[in-house]
């Protein structure tokens, strides 16, 4: 056994035995596989174990990709094969026109990373899976590569390999402890002894919070129970020559694949059941929580109508096993919030079908601190405070739920929330707002028109277009004013705090006090990392602002980056301040009245500048910066004044027609300016040149990923970030949606809406080099049309920046 290595993972589910092996083909070798157990003791022996290529983003497809591609490669092994079923096919039931146009932008999405899904109709469904009935079925979304796995042999195999490459494989071994050393190793404590190791990975499935209770962090994972059934031998199965295809069903909530001459068939029931909440039994492995088919009734009758053969069919055994789930459904796969050299990879509801790709870039992750992909969507940092376990609980309720019911454009769904209130919150409900969460936080995304609108939520224009077009106009004609909850702020203070930050940031940090700027910072391979707002507010202190879903992820970057000697201090403002947004024509006005004591006046408060104001006697830092494009101003005032100052600023508005607008409007607003959002057209995928940031990045100096983007900078552009305008009002476009040029995919949207300043159906996305420039033309995809759409400016309103230096 050994005493030192790398890496050590703890858990020997399909996730831990999926790192460890790509840790191997990393070039990480010296690491140790940690399992209680025997491999695959938890839930994976039992898993149902389907294997699709279906996700909700680029990442999610691509990742499941890798999956098929390596469980292939094992099955196909001479000498040691594996029982995958590859290519049996599978079939995502549409009852509703949404559903069709749900998964016409899914196929687009996979589509833009090479994997070809079809939509075909009920007949067709019908022909490739004799055994359902097509009463109210429009069709299906087909997805060629789905298919089953044994689990078991899946682990066994990706652990040989790792063994094979230098891994050890501990079983029968539970870790009892952790502890982290002064320089920030960690020594695992196991029954049989202690392992000192460089980094550790928490792949504990259903008990990955025994494992962070051991260093003091709760991961935001709840388990549920999850059943299927196996049916015995059906007659009608055993006369056909091949295997039915899967199915999932997102009106009758469950699936089903073949399984010998049978069939598996699982449920998500609406009176769903969590598991484990309040401990787990210490003797709970390789076991089953005890069989309870009335909790699924609701669901089995769907799913009899729909495979009529179930009627007459025996059953031969219930399965009813703990899953793991997170507030939004998808893994935590990477590092762990506020901890040094500690990983994760669970709160899988998937893993099977995902962990082949899960494993391979968190391996990359560890071994080169980021991955082929833009892993956002996995982060474990993505999840804050708020997301504790009750909340958590909440949410996998909600999300079991809904297991194969996409989330519609503009949709945010109920539980849990609201978690995160301000001050502002129950006023603007009252005024009518239509909240969406950001980081758990309320928002407005538009203000309803009266008490009983219902947005029908659509991948179509819906009946929320004229209410935003009406906040737009305000804003534009007039002022409008906006409470941004939980933007990210913190306050950088020390020795040299400028040349630090100059140091970590590819753009220019302003040095001059009462000065604001916009800055980017690049990861080591010298691609983009994030983007954050640098006030000078003078006694050498700096305020850095940013994303409100960036809280963890900025803090972690720059903690890391601190000198040693402890003279930069970064405290977090995030909780204590809140910002209300002031924009349009009229706002100076607005200002001047509610702030007298400030001049307000272009000269006094330029552009890109930053004061402490007084709103009446709220105190505020106003900063003259714009989002909308409109003349505006930022103010971040003290969570316990903010009320207060809101209702100053209210009334001083009355004279001017001030109203409020919402996240859709900004949305709106900030596509026609060319300004990007973080994490959708802002992403680790690309360097700062190709993302079009070039009058950002100052090359004359030193910065993190200087070196890597220099290098970058001899090679040709992997793509380029480009704003479009689409020649429809039937449909936006959505984030992954592909762009194509004679049949030939050449990019991805990555923000979209509709421009009510300038008319126009607009996106931003990343297009192939020789399709970049200005004008040139292509198509892009929505709602399974293809639409043409050209290169335009970046900046379609007002280009020469009159407005906000106006
Ligand atoms: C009924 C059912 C059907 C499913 N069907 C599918 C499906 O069709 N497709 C699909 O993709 N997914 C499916 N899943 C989900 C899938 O099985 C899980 O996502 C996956 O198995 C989770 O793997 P894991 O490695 O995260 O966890 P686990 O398999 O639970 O592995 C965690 C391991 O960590 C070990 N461990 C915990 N604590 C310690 C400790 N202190 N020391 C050492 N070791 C420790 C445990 O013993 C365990 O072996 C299904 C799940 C269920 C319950």
């Amino acid at each position: 056994m050994k005493t030192h290595t790398q890496v050590v993972v703890i858990g020997g589910g399909i996730g831990g035995c999926s790192t460890i092996y790509h840790l191997t083909q990393e070039g990480i070798t010296d690491c140790v596989l940690i399992e209680r157990d025997e491999l695959t003791s938890g839930t994976t022996w039992h898993s149902a174990a389907q294997v699709t290529n279906f996700g909700p983003n680029q990442t999610m497809i691509g990742l499941k990709s890798h999956s098929i591609k390596l469980y292939k490669e094992l099955a196909d092994d001479l000498e040691n094969p594996i029982n995958y079923h590859h290519g049996t096919g599978g079939l995502r039931l549409a009852s509703t026109q949404d559903h069709i146009d749900g998964y016409n932008h899914f196929m687009s999405l996979a589509k833009g990373m090479g994997v070809d899904f079809e939509l075909i109709d009920a007949a067709e469904c019908k022909r490739r899976h004799p055994l359902i009935t097509t009463d109210n079925l429009l069709g299906a979304l087909w997805d060629p590569l789905d298919g089953d796995i044994d689990p078991a042999q899946l682990c066994q195999a990706l652990a040989r390999r790792a063994r094979q490459a230098g891994a050890e494989i501990q079983r029968f071994n539970p870790v009892t402890g952790l502890t982290q050393k002064p320089d920030d190793s960690w020594i695992v404590h196991t029954e049989k002894g202690d392992t000192h190791c460089e980094k550790i990975v928490n792949a504990g499935g259903y008990r990955c919070n025994e494992l962070g209770a051991m260093m003091e962090v709760q991961l935001p994972v709840a388990s549920m129970e999850h059943q299927y059934m196996l049916t015995e031998a059906i007659p009608e199965l055993e006369a056909l020559d091949f295997r039915v295809p899967l199915i999932r069903c997102p009106t009758d909530d469950f699936y089903q694949r073949q399984e010998k001459n049978g069939l598996l068939v699982g449920f998500y029931e609406q009176g769903c059941k969590t598991w484990g909440l309040d401990g787990i039994d210490p003797q709970f492995t390789m076991a089953l929580c005890p069989d309870d088919l009335d909790r699924v009734v609701d669901v089995m009758e769907g799913a009899f109508q729909r495979l009529p053969c179930l009627m007459e069919a025996g059953i031969h055994s219930i399965i009813n096993g703990p899953i793991t789930y997170t507030p939004d459904g998808l893994p935590l796969v990477g590092k762990i919030p506020g901890q040094r050299n500690a990983y994760c990879i669970t709160g899988m509801r998937a893993g099977l079908g995902e962990g082949g790709g899960h494993g391979w870039l968190l391996a990359q992750i560890i071994a080169h601190g980021e991955a082929c992909y833009d892993t956002w969507c996995i982060d474990p940092r993505r999840f804050t405070r708020y997301a504790n376990e009750e909340y958590t609980a909440l949410k996998a309720i909600e999300d079991y739920q809904n297991e194969f019911r996409f989330h519609m454009p503009h949709e945010h769904r109920p539980a849990g929330r609201p978690m995160k209130t301000t001050p502002l919150t129950d006023t603007l409900e009252t005024m009518g707002a239509e909240f969406g969460t950001v980081n758990g936080w309320e928002r407005a995304v538009y203000f309803k028109p009266s008490d009983d609108f219902k947005e029908q939520h659509s991948f179509r224009f819906n009946n929320s277009f004229d209410i935003v077009a009406k906040e737009v106009a305000a804003v534009q004609n007039d002022a409008g004013i906006m409470e941004v909850s939980g933007f990210n702020r913190y306050e950088i203070s020390g020795k040299n705090v400028h040349d630090w930050l100059d140091g970590i940031m590819c753009s220019r940090v302003p040095r001059k006090t009462g000065k604001v700027g916009l800055t980017y910072f690049l990861n080591h391979q010298g691609n983009v990392k994030g983007e954050a707002t640098i006030a000078n507010v003078g006694d050498g202190k700096i305020w850095y602002g940013s994303a409100a879903a960036a809280e963890y992820h900025d803090m972690d970057w720059l903690v890391e980056h601190l000198p040693d000697d402890g003279s930069i201090k970064v405290a977090s403002l995030t909780n204590n301040y809140t910002i209300l947004v002031v924009a349009g024509p009229k706002s100076r006005d607005v200002m001047q009245k509610c702030a007298p004591r400030t001049d307000w006046s272009k000269e006094a408060f330029s552009w890109l500048s930053v004061k402490k104001v007084y709103i009446g006697n709220a105190e505020a830092m106003a900063m003259s910066v714009s989002f909308s494009g409109e003349l505006a101003w930022e103010l971040h005032i003290p969570n316990e004044q903010l009320k207060l100052a809101f209702d100053k600023l209210w009334e001083a508005g009355m004279a001017f027609n001030l109203k409020p607008f919402g996240l859709l409007a900004t949305e709106s607003m900030r596509i026609e300016k060319g300004y990007r959002h973080w994490k959708a057209d802002l992403i680790c995928e690309f360097n700062p040149f190709e993302s079009k940031l070039e009058r950002f990045v100052k090359m004359d100096k030193e910065f993190v990923g200087r070196e890597a983007l220099v290098a970058m900078q001899a090679g040709e552009p992997r793509r380029i970030f480009v704003s479009t305008e689409i020649d429809t009002d039937e449909a936006p476009a959505h984030p992954g949606d592909s762009i194509v040029h004679n049949g030939k995919i050449i990019g991805t949207i990555t923000s979209a809406a509709w421009g009510h300043r300038v008319g126009k159906n607009l996106a931003m996305g990343f297009v192939d080099p020789e399709y970049a420039q200005i004008g040139s033309g292509f198509e892009v995809e929505a709602i399974g049309k293809a639409f043409a759409a050209r290169v335009c400016e970046p900046c379609l309103y007002d280009k020469a920046y009159e407005l906000v230096r106006s």
